[in-house]
């Protein structure tokens, strides 16, 4: 039996008992380790952060702990080619974990770039000058935004183990919060691993970061209102965490970044030949494949107008037809695995669902051909894609399938796309690809309210676009309704999202000291 996935817990690493939960090879299905907290005593990790940890960096000024996160930072750098590999073992190409691995690596630089810029060199934040409260002046107020006694708790969800962690523990170091991290369990090796390289490193103060594989009993039951919970994952099980007392009672701050039906529109412009047209259809098939679907902002429903359906659909299923799946890196493989074979059927079967709704023009459910590997013992997929004629089925627009499968939807006019982009009932990220103003800005206008972003793609920007699904860290990235409701990222906001903001009244003299 493989051996139990340590934990850095209380400052050391320690291993769970029992047997634990068992993560597979995604390509062989051979068992890489064992996942389990039992043993582990999680109130002496909550006790640890929060008089270890907490002191330590609130002690530090801002550039202080800026100049921290580019080291830790640049320590998982170092050890990048190692979580390459164990990326490998759960399906990722090296395009998929240059997603994660780079993209993690890149936003805590970007946010340790900002800290040093835009932070003050101390450990408070003064907002606004003397606002005036009466009538001769001599009584006012302002805002400070300090850092609370508590901790950062964050959920992730198993398809990004770095970035997920790296993008939430940026601004929380940056805020002076230690964090605890508990990672997805079909992914938590490769968290940990990123984890002992920022710990071996002694870039952070001791207790700034602890990683605990496997379930957290009790956890929430010693956090409170100084203390920030940052989830990701599926909106079930967001609901339930958000349902704790921790957060109803004692008012414990909760994110939650959940699933999303983002969708893409084609602008009526972009007909064949059109250079929008070749971008629209090329964004789909990257989204669909870039690690095999299992992206939070993949494009789950393309909308295009009803009259381009047959042109589209030709177009996707040319392009899908060019992309080898198999095993990463293996000659020709462009597609790897899901994390999972547990996965895979969960995404054929939401597929099945959806595709009730309509009729499947590219791929089938239970054959794939793949290069390099077994497609038994793998969680291989093909990339799926479900022509629905009759765009007011509810099954594209409720059915979540995380994987490389997307509904192909035809809309009438500009009022109809608006209205279909809405029946996500909130996304993450939807998009745009037309040349015509008019048309971007009616979309832009109906869709924002329901978006945590939305890319506009033309031939104009398209040669420095960063594409539909990548959140960036200076941007917001959180979705309203079922995408979760928060926001994550947007430059120092997510640092100020874990301050305390508060009202200081007083004599101008008093308030005029808080900025020095
Ligand atoms: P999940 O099953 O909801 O799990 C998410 C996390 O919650 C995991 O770390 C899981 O741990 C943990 N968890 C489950 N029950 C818990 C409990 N009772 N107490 C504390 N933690 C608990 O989601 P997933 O399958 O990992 O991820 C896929 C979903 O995430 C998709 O729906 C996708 O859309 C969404 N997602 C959203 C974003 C975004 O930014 N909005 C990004 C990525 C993914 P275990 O693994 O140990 O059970």
């Amino acid at each position: 039996m493989s051996e139990i996935l340590e934990s850095y817990a209380g400052g050391r690493w320690v291993a769970g008992t029992g047997e634990g939960r068992e993560v597979r090879d995604a390509v062989t299905g051979e068992t890489v380790t064992r996942v389990s907290s039992e043993g582990i005593d999680l109130g002496g990790v909550v006790a640890h952060a929060k008089a270890k940890g907490g002191p330590s960096l609130r002690a530090m000024t801002f550039p202080e702990r800026a100049a921290a996160l580019k080291a830790a930072a640049g320590a998982v750098q170092a050890g990048k080619d190692r979580l390459y590999e164990l990326s490998a073992q759960a399906g990722c190409t090296a395009r998929d974990a240059a997603v994660d691995v780079d993209g993690g690596i890149g936003t805590a630089m970007v946010y340790s770039s900002l800290g040093r810029k835009g932070l003050p060199d101390g450990t408070v934040i003064v907002e606004d000058d003397f606002i005036q409260l009466g009538k001769e002046g001599v009584f006012g107020g302002r805002h400070v935004l300090t850092s609370p006694h508590g901790l950062s708790l964050q959920i992730n969800a198993f398809n990004f183990p770095v970035w997920g962690m790296l993008e939430k523990l940026a601004p929380a170091l940056l805020a002076g919060v230690p964090t605890i991290v508990k990672p997805a369990t079909p992914t938590a090796h490769i968290a940990v691993e990123a984890v002992r390289m920022m710990i071996e490193s002694g870039a952070l103060p001791e207790g700034a970061l602890q990683i605990v594989a496997g379930s957290i009993p009790g956890l929430f039951d010693e956090l409170g209102g100084q203390d920030h919970i940052g989830f990701t994952g599926s909106a079930d099980t967001a609901a339930m965490l958000r349902g704790d007392a921790a957060v109803t009672r004692r008012s414990a701050h909760f994110n939650a970044e959940a699933d999303s039906l983002n969708a893409s529109v084609l602008g009526p412009d972009a007909v064949p030949g059109e250079p929008e047209f070749d971008l629209f259809v090329k964004a789909l098939v990257t989204e669909m494949t870039v690690k095999a679907g299992q992206k939070c902002t993949a494009i789950r429903r393309a909308l295009v107008p009803a009259a381009q359906m047959d042109a589209v659909a030709e177009a996707v299923a040319a392009r899908l037809g060019g992309i080898g799946i198999g095993a990463p890196g293996a000659e020709g493989v462009r597609m790897g695995a899901l994390v999972g074979t547990d996965q895979r059927d969960d995404v054929r079967a939401a597929a099945a669902r959806i595709a009730q709704a309509g009729q499947i023009v590219y791929g089938d459910l239970e054959r794939v051909d793949v290069i390099g590997a077994d497609a038994d013992k793998g969680a291989f997929m093909s990339p799926v894609l479900v022509r629905v004629d009759d765009a007011d089925r509810a099954e594209p627009h409720e059915v979540e399938a995380f994987g490389p499968v997307s509904s192909l939807i035809g809309y009438r006019d500009v009022e109809h796309a608006v209205e279909l982009l809405a029946r996500g009932e909130g996304s993450l990220a939807g998009s745009v690809v037309s040349a015509d103003a008019d048309f971007v800005t009616d979309v832009i206008a109906g869709a924002a309210p329901f978006h945590g972003r939305i890319l506009v793609l033309d031939r104009d920007s398209a040669p420095e676009s960063t594409g539909h699904g990548t959140p960036m860290p200076q941007l917001v990235h959180g979705g309203p309704g079922r995408a979760g409701g928060g926001q994550e990222e947007g430059g120092l906001r997510a640092v100020h999202a874990h301050l305390q903001r508060t009202a200081i009244q007083g004599s101008p003299a008093v308030l005029g000291r808080l900025g020095e």
